[in-house]
């Protein structure tokens, strides 16, 4: 239900129930989700607009969709989109507007034409820009058409009718697009994409032409009964090159002022607008956005993973912003706002800025989040982010473990009623998310274990054992009903990694991260060979920089930390670890380390590098720890007669994977006991 003052709400919070005017329509609070991608759209709309429900179920005033094609040249596949480009998309975007309005609040509709951004692979048309330019997503050497004046008519009777099937669709708030350098609006105001010499091309009047007539023609097409919102970035971070804050951002804002109904604004491109927690806090949009209320007596609407209540008043009453946008926060927490209103903020399940779910979007699958393991499988799987189903048995189980696996297997079992221990043989739990929290920048994913133990606190039915380290004998005499093993995993020692790839390297003494995240500080130089490709190497390298060491992160990759282009923070990881002053080298094969020197081949055949290096960090994989779990398996006879119905393994301990598999796994297996 949409989520309204109540008794129990924090005085201080009351800002954010007071209902709001967009144009002709209403929002009940401040709370609104932004625009944000699923991974699947149009491919599985019945989970996506299930998902959608949930977060007005959860109180948000407002839930947009994602970007919504407005024609057969705005493709952007393989990403997914939804589409307005025929009568016939209607009824299934109707479908998350209805679902949305059940529970009180508004749909909004982000139309959207990629221009050069669209790659148009699926429907193999020209793609079309301002001017012909090499298409922006594309790794083909292709390129797009200049629009002629014509083409500009099309696409604005394209969008028209688009906007008018948005609003028989139902929706509430229909979208111009103009941001994250995504949108055709948004490159013919760019003067690095338009040397258009007509009426659309020269000065920035000019090249705000489309975006005046697109805001025009969308408020004729279906302005009587639909707000009208612009999606607009005031920040490119491209000095003249692109739109600033205090320069021709600053000016489509004083152009276009009062003519859509609600700015929402942001940052451009898209990996500036969703920083992660490694490279930014919460509120971290406000310097850039906050003129655009000094102009516009229009509503604004502005995000910043914001997930505090306290910050999202003061938002509002500094005069920065009159909605609280969210994406993540509102995909770690669906129920937030309801939360809020209820008073109860501590149970806010806080995005922690791992961009886990953008990884999603880039390896087009639906999205999964590291705090909230029911993201999208509200429909295919009914699972309610608040609600577990009472248990089926009255079983006691004992869980071995509290990583992230274990806190969320026994905080989900718990819910279900089921008697729970859990035993952690450190001293503080949280296990990897504790160890990986105490890296540079990684604070914020000690959420993953505050908000678990935070909410077990309330539960009567589990019992934590920290410092109590489980053998089998241990296990057996314990006499729990069921067992769930969920003892991680550590980094190898020995030169093993992606593809099989050994070498024949003769290897000296190697640490690992688990040895720098345990404490180990060693000094002088340092070769840290990173063949994972995650996370952890670029970390280990910063570490052991900050720590005053001289640092060379080498990888037989072609790129340092690869996985991090899916998050969006490659490049800014490496230009950290540029400006820190740690040595980078690609594609090389570590083959032979003594203390005093490494010895590194090239996999592209240049020559080989002997560099100087005291000590080598290697991150290779991780072995399950995984011993108890097979002594078990191995001894079925003893099991049974302790009286044990099941053992069960799950997360690191079974696959080592990202955070966010092991809460999964912990989450699953609770819904399945
Ligand atoms: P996951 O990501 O799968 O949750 P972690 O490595 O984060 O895995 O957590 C596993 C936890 O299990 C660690 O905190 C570790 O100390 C704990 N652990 C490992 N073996 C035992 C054991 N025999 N008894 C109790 N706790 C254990
Ligand atoms: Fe936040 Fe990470 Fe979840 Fe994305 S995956 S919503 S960044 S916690």
């Amino acid at each position: 239900m949409t989520a309204l003052l109540t008794p129990q709400t924090d005085p201080r919070h009351a800002v954010l129930f007071q209902p709001l005017r967009i144009g002709p329509v209403t929002a009940p609070n401040r709370f609104y989700q932004v625009p944000h991608c699923t991974g699947i759209a149009d491919r599985a709309p019945e989970d996506v607009a299930a998902m959608r429900e949930m977060k007005a179920m959860g109180g948000w005033g407002v839930v947009c969709t994602e970007n919504i094609e407005i024609s057969d040249d705005a493709d952007i596949s393989p990403y997914a989109a939804l589409h307005f480009s025929r009568d016939s998309d209607i009824p299934r975007q109707a479908r998350m507007a209805d679902l949305v309005h059940r529970h009180g609040a508004l749909a909004g509709a982000e139309l959207a034409h990629m221009g050069l951004y669209s790659a148009n692979r699926s429907s193999r048309l020209p793609g079309i820009g301002p001017s012909s330019r090499l298409l922006i997503e594309a790794t083909e050497p292709v390129q797009a058409r200049a629009m002629d004046l014509s083409d500009i008519r099309a696409l604005r009777h394209d969008h028209r009718a688009a906007a008018k099937r948005a609003k028989a669709a139902g929706f509430d708030i229909v979208y111009v697009y103009a941001s994250h350098n995504l949108s055709i609006a948004s490159h013919f105001l760019a003067r690095r994409f338009n040397d258009r010499g007509d009426g659309y091309g020269g000065s920035l009047e000019n090249r705000a032409r489309l975006l005046r007539e697109l805001l025009e023609d969308t408020k004729d097409a279906v302005g009587d009964r639909c707000a009208v919102a612009l999606r607009f970035a005031v920040e490119e971070f491209m000095g003249p090159d692109g739109l600033t804050h205090d320069g021709e951002g600053a000016e489509v804002v004083q152009l276009l002022k009062d003519l859509p109904d609600l700015w929402d604004v942001n940052l451009s491109d898209w990996s500036n607008d969703s920083q992660t927690a490694r490279f930014s806090q919460e509120g971290y949009q406000e310097p850039f956005v906050q003129f655009v209320k000094q102009i516009t007596g229009k509503p604004v609407v502005g995000v910043g993973r914001f997930t505090s209540p306290d910050t999202m008043v003061s938002q509002i009453t500094r005069g920065i912003l009159d909605f609280i946008g969210a994406a993540r926060p509102s995909i770690a927490d669906p129920f937030l706002p309801l939360k809020i209103a209820e008073g109860r903020a501590e149970d806010i399940r806080e995005c922690i800025g791992c961009n886990i779910c953008l990884s999603c979007e880039n390896t087009f699958v639906p999205i999964r989040c590291t705090q909230n393991p029911t993201m999208m499988e509200e429909g295919r799987n009914l699972w309610h982010p608040e609600v577990m189903p009472a248990r089926s048995a009255d079983d006691s189980v004992l869980i071995i473990g509290g990583g992230p696996a274990g806190l969320e297997a026994a905080l989900s079992l718990g819910r279900r009623g089921y008697r729970v221990t859990l035993a952690e043989s450190d001293a503080v739990m949280g296990g990897r998310v504790t160890r990986e929290a105490a890296l540079p920048g990684l604070s914020a994913w000690g959420r993953v274990r505050d908000y678990r133990l935070g909410q077990l606190a309330k539960l009567g039915s589990v019992s934590l054992y920290p410092s109590s380290r489980m053998e089998m004998d241990d296990i057996l005499g314990f006499g729990a009903d069921r067992v769930v093993i969920a003892t991680g995993a550590q980094w190898r020692r020995e030169l093993v990694g992606r593809g099989g790839r050994i070498g024949a390297a003769q290897i000296g003494p190697v640490l690992t991260p688990d040895d720098i995240m345990g404490g180990l500080v060693p000094a002088g130089r340092i070769l840290v060979h990173d063949i994972e490709g995650g996370y952890m190497g670029g970390l280990i390298a910063e570490k052991l920089r900050l720590s005053g060491a001289e640092v060379t992160l080498s990888s037989p990759n072609l790129s340092h930390s690869g996985f991090l282009s899916l998050t969006l923070e490659q490049d800014r990881v490496l230009r950290r670890l540029i400006a820190l002053g740690v040595t980078l080298t690609a594609s090389r094969d570590l083959a032979g380390f003594e203390p005093g020197s490494a010895h590194l081949t090239s996999t592209l055949g240049a020559a080989d590098l002997e560099i100087p290096a005291d000590h080598l960090v290697l991150v290779a994989d991780r072995v399950p720890r995984d011993s108890l779990a097979r002594d078990l398996m191995l001894c079925p006879d003893r099991v049974q007669a302790a009286g044990i119905l099941s053992v069960d393994r799950i997360g690191d301990c079974l696959a080592p994977g990202l955070i966010a598999h092991a809460v999964y796994a912990g989450h699953r297996l609770a819904r399945m006991f």
